[in-house]
């Protein structure tokens, strides 16, 4: 189905700025989702490989290296010089997406746009990274200094691999730490392209090294680590939990998680229908519904819930399916065979539980994992697909009545990531904005992240918050200095 393939230049474990081999000569395959064959076979990092990484990274980071005597600007020059890089390279690098994560081209494209451009925020902020003079009580004048929290780890997803890696790489290089980041098995391979692009910038050896491999085995040894001092994880929030667990078993690491969502989108009667119907179809069929903040629960006002229900089936039915290289098509295959078993299980529970599948809900063809966007109606709270994250194309639409039923229902679950509101009615959005318990709350759009605005979940859904200047905070210690000032002179 694949009508064009990329070049695959880096498959090895990319430590103290060289490609290596793992210690034990393994490798493990990445396949196409959209046939499901091998695409390449790359080395598959274990703790030997781990301590190795996190060793240069900590050697990058000692005291007098060349890394922490840079100025903070000339840093900010470096992460620019990788933003140009990814630009440079920016066809080439979604073609290689596309083909590791099957998501449309034009989408990959836009990924790798956004990569650049959260680089960018971060290599600004390098150098307006600053501690307080502070008026503490008794002969002293005290400051506090912001200093690089040390070495950190990052574990990242496949459903935005070279996104998340900026998301991962800018904050933390910002503060002045050295970093190893493990990819998703999934999807490695544009990290590795982006770890070249970082060696041809011009970082030091040792500041930045990815290590490809498994979660149980190289994720959980990052994790576990004991010299690194910080964890940044996105995933599921069943491994956010472990990420956590193993900071306690070990160095008390700091740890910030941006795990699943369950997220709402409430639509009012006095929306324009069009308009909101639209605004929802992407909230859940944006990457073939692989997005933590995905709009999964799509309430709708009674008075409108039939015309809605209506055109938001067309629209679904009018998503095109198929290789995501063709520039035509919406959607290509979902990630792996247990995704697409899945989508097709939780499609079969909201059947039995007494939903109406409206449209979709099956598995196209029987190469790759291409599945038809779906949309169920008559969904209530207690159906699985109103509770699980589904992370897949299905658009389940529950009907609503007033606005303070709705806060309740769309805060009655254990996530908290995003949330969505739709009318004209500014009291109406101010009143759900300020009740509704998720990280954030977009009103008449949905999916408004840039780089400036803090992104990250409430309850289960998270610890910390991603972009912004929030971001960059769980990157640094603060050290207060206390000098004792003479009371006579
Ligand atoms: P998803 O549901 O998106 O596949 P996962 O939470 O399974 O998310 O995976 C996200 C990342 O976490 C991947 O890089 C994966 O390898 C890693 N991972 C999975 N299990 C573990 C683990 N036990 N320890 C550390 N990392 C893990």
């Amino acid at each position: 189905m694949v009508s064009e393939s990329s070049s695959i230049k880096y498959t090895k474990l990319f430590i103290n700025n060289e490609f290596v081999d793992a210690a034990s000569k393994k490798t493990f395959p990445s396949f196409n989702p959209c046939n499901g064959q091998k695409i390449a076979d790359v080395a598959e990092a274990d703790k030997e490989d781990v301590d190795k990484a996190v060793a240069a990274a900590k050697t990058a980071f000692s005291r007098n290296s060349e890394w922490r005597k840079m100025d903070a600007s000339v840093r900010g020059k470096l992460i620019n010089q990788l933003a140009d890089l990814l630009q440079r390279d920016l066809k080439e690098l979604a073609r290689l997406e596309t083909l590791d994560n099957g998501k449309p081209l034009s989408d990959s494209e836009f990924d790798i746009q956004c990569s650049v451009d959260v680089l960018r925020y971060y290599a600004g902020y390098c150098d307006k990274v600053h501690g307080h003079t502070i008026p503490s009580d008794g002969d002293f004048f005290t400051l506090t200094r912001k200093e690089p929290i040390g070495v950190v780890g990052q574990i990242i997803p496949w459903n935005y691999p070279l996104m998340m890696l900026a998301w991962k790489w800018g904050p933390a290089l910002a503060a002045g730490c050295t970093l190893v980041l493990k990819p998703a098995e999934l999807t490695p391979l544009t990290a590795l392209a982006a770890a070249a692009l970082a060696r041809e910038a011009g970082f030091p050896a040792g500041v930045i090294n990815v290590v490809p491999g498994y979660g149980p085995t190289a994720g959980a040894a990052l994790a576990l680590h004991g010299d690194v001092s910080k964890v940044a994880f996105t995933g599921s929030t069943q491994v956010g939990k472990k990420i956590m667990e193993y900071a306690a078993q070990s160095n008390l690491k700091k740890v910030s998680l941006e795990l699943g969502g369950k997220s709402p989108l409430v639509v009012f009667d006095d929306v324009d229908l069009d308009e909101a119907v639209e605004i929802a179809h992407n909230a859940i069929f944006t990457n073939h519904g692989q997005n933590c903040c995905a709009g999964s629960r799509t309430f709708v006002q009674s008075g409108i819930y039939d015309a809605f229900v209506k055109k938001a089936v067309e629209k679904a039915r009018a998503r095109k399916v198929g290789d995501p290289f063709d520039a035509s098509v919406h959607q290509g295959p979902q990630i792996d065979k247990p995704s697409l078993d899945k989508v097709l299980r939780l499609v079969a529970s909201g059947k039995e539980q007494g939903a109406k599948l409206e449209t979709g809900g099956a598995q196209i063809g029987t190469e790759g994992y291409f599945v038809q966007p779906t949309v169920f109606s008559n969904v209530t709270d207690k159906m699985t697909i109103a509770k699980e994250e589904i992370f897949g194309p299905v658009q389940t639409i529950l009907k609503f009545d007033t606005l303070e039923e709705v806060i309740e229902r769309a805060n009655d679950t254990s996530y908290g990531l995003a949330s969505g509101v739709l009318t004209k009615d500014v009291n109406t959005a101010l009143v759900f904005a300020q009740a509704v318990q998720a990280g954030s709350v977009w009103v008449n759009c949905y999916d408004a992240i840039t780089p400036q605005t803090p992104f990250g979940g409430y309850k289960m859904s998270g610890i910390g918050r991603e972009m912004g200047p929030d971001s960059v905070e769980p990157y640094l210690e603060t050290k207060t200095i206390s000098i004792k000032v003479p009371t006579k002179m």
